[in-house]
Parts: structure tokens; sequence; C-alpha cells
């Protein structure tokens, strides 16, 4: 990809009157990639303007031909994977198979959605208050312009896979990108285009997060956020205030936990990408890994060992399992909650340092052990490559120790024993679980709901529940025979008698109730 495929992206976002530009740089190497319009408020009213204007005759399109799109932005998805790899990896500085991640899950939710759309917002029969006498149905209506405000780390995936259920739904999108990443978001825009979405449905409005991201809370018909707890309150405190639809996916402080009937070296480097995948730049990924105190010192020399063979380079193969972190405040808060570990008797196990010789803000993939409560490392989310090593006793101190968070994105339990994941999965509070998986098995069963629960989020993604969201339910009920409502000429306690008598009758019937 070079500087002119960057200047023809940015052309594709929606600017305002008066837009300045910013430039957007490459984690790799610092080196400037291409400007982008700077969106202000006025540039997010403009783009909401345009696309409450463009909804309705979206909304207008028959579902399936609404879904076309998803299928063709499918094929085209895995079409041009390699250019949508390049441009990611150059403006997040992410390692390739990482990358590779988001393109096949943009592939998966787009076949999932446009397969299934068209039977959950048709109209639905629903069990009306009188049998016969009642026809009850169920609409779906879209929402109008949702908002859609994403994080860095996940460019592609964020910028199109609650957008895709959204706009299925007959909504127009607007799209506020992390500030870091608007290049991704813009290919994904071009990609919908080639899908064949009409111009004017979506619009990408670069900017910064409290001017334009703020700006589309106050301005958007329902918010679709993901990003941190302390940005998401501020968002839903909008959305509050505006009674409109929020949904809100945020951070995690996440936790592995290894039983001692574990498979060592498969935990071992399951947990290593539980805790590594996108340098540990992923909510789902681990922080706290959690082990029986009877396996502790051999599965930690396999973790570690795991961990100091893991390969880092600045490139673009899709051999390197460890890319960059995303930017100067990404490595400055990993160096802080490891220095500040240590500093109070922490001790490093695998990595612990920069690693400026590969890569301005590359950091080894770090492993600690002695992290206690009163460490940022223990309560913060670092949302880099460390993460804390911990023995337990008992598997109810395990499920506390993981519990004991103000976070609940994910969790993993590595054991032979399928079903036991399964009953401490169940006691875990956190959205997501995988038995002897990181993260990948739960968040591509996109059949399933998807999200946090505590400070992690509201509302879920994936699955029925992600594509309803972008809509208002409306029932309609139509009465035959009479209204139910006494009449000027009846004696309404004989009325309420009747009524409750056919309701008790209703009661012990097994086919009406
Ligand atoms: P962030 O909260 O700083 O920013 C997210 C988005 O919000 C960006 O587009 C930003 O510009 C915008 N923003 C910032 N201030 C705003 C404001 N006042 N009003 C409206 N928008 C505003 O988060 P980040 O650093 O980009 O992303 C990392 C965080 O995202 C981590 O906590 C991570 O766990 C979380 N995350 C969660 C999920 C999930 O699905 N639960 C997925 C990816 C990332």
């Amino acid at each position: 990809m070079n500087a002119p495929a960057f200047d023809a992206l940015a052309r594709l976002a929606t600017a305002g009157p008066a837009a300045t530009t910013r430039a957007v740089t490459a984690p790799f190497t610092g080196a400037v990639l291409g400007h982008v319009p700077e969106g202000t408020a006025a540039c997010v009213e403009h783009a909401v303007a345009l696309a409450r204007a463009a909804q309705p005759a979206w909304a207008a399109v028959p579902v399936r031909a609404r879904c076309h799109v998803a299928w063709r932005l499918h094929d085209l998805v895995l079409e041009h994977r390699e250019a949508i790899l390049d441009v990611m990896q150059m403006e997040s500085g992410k390692a390739r198979r990482d990358a590779l991640e988001e393109v096949l899950d943009v592939a998966l939710v787009a076949r999932y959605y446009a397969a299934r759309a068209p039977g959950w917002l048709a109209p639905r029969r629903r069990r009306g208050a009188f049998p016969l006498l009642t026809k009850t149905t169920e609409h779906r209506a879209p929402l109008g312009v949702v908002g859609v405000i994403a994080p860095w780390n996940y460019p592609f995936t964020l910028a199109l896979t609650d957008a895709l259920p959204a706009l299925l739904a007959g909504n127009a999108v607007v799209l506020k990108p992390a500030e870091t990443t608007p290049f991704t978001a813009l290919f994904a825009l071009a990609l919908l285009r080639a899908a064949g979405l009409p111009r004017g449905v979506m619009h990408v409005v670069p900017g910064a997060g409290e001017t334009a991201g703020a700006a589309l809370a106050e301005t958007a018909d329902a918010v679709q956020f993901t990003g941190s707890t302390d940005v998401g309150r501020l968002v839903a405190a909008v959305a509050g205030r505006r009674l409109i639809p929020a949904s809100m996916e945020l951070g995690g402080k996440n936790a592995a936990l290894v039983l001692a009937d574990a498979d060592l070296n498969a935990a071992a480097l399951g947990v290593a990408r539980a805790c590594f995948t996108n340098a540990g730049q992923l909510c789902v990924s681990a922080e706290r890994v959690l082990v029986d105190a009877r396996v502790y010192r051999s599965f930690r020399d396999r973790l570690a060992a795991r961990t100091r063979a893991l390969r880092l380079a600045a490139d673009f193969s899709l051999a390197t399992e460890v890319g960059s972190l995303a930017s100067a405040e990404g490595l400055a808060k990993t160096r802080a909650h490891v220095d500040d570990a240590v500093a109070l008797g922490a001790r490093v196990l695998a990595g612990g340092t920069a690693r400026p010789d590969i890569g301005p803000f590359f950091y080894a993939p770090t492993l600690l052990e002695g992290v206690r409560p009163g460490m940022r490392a223990w309560s913060e989310e670092t949302f880099g490559p460390v993460a804390a090593l911990a023995p337990f006793e008992t598997e109810n101190q395990a499920v506390a120790l993981a519990n004991e968070t103000d976070y609940g994105l994910n969790a993993s339990v590595w054991t032979r024993d399928a079903a036991r994941g399964e009953r401490i999965a169940a006691r875990l509070r956190c959205g997501t679980v995988g038995v002897n998986d990181p993260y990948g098995a739960a968040w591509a069963s996109v059949d399933a709901p998807m999200g946090g629960m505590k400070a992690s989020g509201l509302g879920r993604r994936h699955g029925e529940a992600g594509l309803l969201k972008f809509t208002d339910a409306q029932t309609v009920a139509v009465q035959r025979g009479r209204p139910l409502a006494p009449t000027d000429t009846e004696d309404a306690a004989v009325y309420f008698d009747r009524l409750t008598r056919a309701l008790s009758f209703v009661r012990h019937v097994p086919g009406l109730r």
C-alpha cells in the first residue's frame, strides 16, 4: 500500500466545512502514512444529517436486497484480504496473523447476518391476548441513524461487525473511528460501497473522541460504543440523558484458570495466546493466570519458556507472533504497570523490558509473579503484553480470585474434564468463557451473544440480540369481535367476571396458555 492509496481513502471521509487534517503514523516506524480530515462537531452533525436523509430510502429496500450487500462484502473482504491486512498493519502495528483474524471475523459476521437477518426482521406472529380473537404481530423498525464509536485495537472488525447488523436492520450509520486508525475504517467503507451500499447510508468521520465522538453521542438516534470503561460511562450518561438506545462494549481484566488436570503443554500454548495475541491489546485477552498450586511450578516454567520463544517483528509476515504496541501511550502504560509491580516486590519471569531494537513501541511479552492487590497490574487493565501468574489452592479460591475485579468480560478454564470446566464457567461473572480455548471459540461463535458483565459493558453483539438491538419493536394487536373493555350498557361486574373466567379457563388448556 502506498501513499496515493491512503490519499484516496482519506477522500472518502465525510468532512464538513473548515475541516483541518490529522497525520496518521505507522507504529512500526513512526513514519507518516497520510492525512485525514479532522472531524469537528459540525462535521459529525453534517454526516448525521446526510445519513438521516438517506435512511428512509435504504429502509425501504427489501431486507433480502439489503442482505446482498453483506453477501458481497463477505466475498470482497476475502478477495482483498492482503490489501486490508497491509492497511491495518501499517496503521496499527499489529502482527499480520492478528490482522487476519479480523478479516475472517468480518467475513463470518457478514455471512451470519446475511443469512439470518431476513427471518429475524420479518413480522412475527405472537400469542394474542385471547386465542382466536386477538391477532398479534411483532414488527421491527430501524432506529434511524446509529452512531458507532470504535477503538483502535481491532479497527477492521469494530468498524464493520456492529455497523453491518445496524445497516441490515435498515439504519444508516455514522462511524467515528479511533484517532489512530481512520484508514482501516475508510477502507471498510470503500468495501461496503463496492458491495453495493448506496452512498449516503454510511459515513466515516475521523476525529477526536472528545469532539467528534461526543458530538456523535449527542446527535445519533442510537449509539454503539466500543472502548474503555471510563469513556463508556461518559457516552452511556449522554445516551441516558437523551433516552436513546446504547450498547457498550468495554474493558476487561480477564483471568485464565489452569486446573491441576489440564494438559499443561496445550494450556501453556493456549494461555500464551490468551495473554499475548495482538500484543495484549485485546479486550478479551488474559492478564491474570491463576494456576492450581499442585502444578504451578511446572506450568509456570512451560508458560515462561513459551513466552520467551514468541517471535516479535515489525514485518508483514504471518510467521510473526507478536507485533508492536499501537502507541507511545500504550507503551508508557505497559511500562508503568510492570515497573510499579516490580518496585512493590513482583518478580519478572519473562520479558519486562521495552524492545526499541525492533520498533519504537515494542515491549517484550512479560510474565510476572507475586503480583498482589495494591499493584496496578493486579486490578487495572494494562492492555499490553503483561500477565500476572498466581497459584490457588482450591476451586472456590480460583473462582473468587477470577471474580475479584470490577470487570466481567472473558475468562478461560483449562482442564481435561470439560464438564468441570463448564461448571466453573457458570460460576464466573463474565460474558464469555472458553474451556480449553483462550477467546476465539467464544468470539467466533457468532450465533451466541458476546459482551461484558459488570463494568465490561451493557448489551451484546452477535446473535439475534446483536441485530435486534438496532431495531425498535412494535406490537400490533388486531382484536376481532369487540374491544377488550366493557361497553356503556354493560354491567362492569359481569364483564370482569366473564373475563376472569376466560383467563382461568386458558390457564388449564396447555395449548392455549
Ligand atoms: P477509548 O475509550 O479511549 O476510545 C474508544 C473510542 O471512543 C475512540 O474512538 C475515541 O476517540 C472515542 N472517545 C474518546 N472520548 C470520547 C468521548 N468523550 N465521547 C465519545 N467518544 C469518545 O478506548 P481505546 O483506548 O480506543 O480502546 C481500548 C479499550 O477498548 C480497552 O479498554 C479495551 O478493553 C476496550 N475494548 C473493548 C472491546 C469489547 O468488545 N468489549 C473491544 C475492543 C476494545
